[in-house]
């Protein structure tokens, strides 16, 4: 690969990003200290970064009440991090057969 400023032949240098498992190829001018990186593997690393910063997933069972009734604990990190203190309301909507999806009313 040759510089697009001067012509010389650049080096290829893997380069460890923060919150990225995979590293980035990145290519540096050794003459005119063009650098530039690679699209492919930069995606990649943008894209592992994104999956970190994912919202907060968490396993729970569905617990038996009663009969036909069940319930769910609201773990305390999801009701610390929404700010729930018991007793508000909410809106329950079923998207589709996978997601049950709880909406905070806010007042
Ligand atoms: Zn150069």
């Amino acid at each position: 690969m040759k510089c697009p400023k001067c012509n010389s032949s650049m080096k290829e240098v893997k380069v460890k990003i923060q919150d990225a498992d995979s590293p980035v190829t990145s290519y540096q001018c050794g003459e005119c200290g063009y650098f530039d990186f690679e699209e492919k593997s930069m995606n990649r690393a943008i894209g592992e970064i994104k999956a970190k910063e994912a919202p907060l997933k968490i396993k729970q069972k569905i617990i038996k009440l009663s009969h036909d009734r069940l319930g769910m604990y609201i773990n305390r990190d999801v009701a610390r991090s929404l700010n729930l203190k018991g007793g508000e309301d909410v809106y329950v909507s079923v998207p589709d057969k996978n997601r049950l999806i709880v909406n905070l009313v806010h007042s």
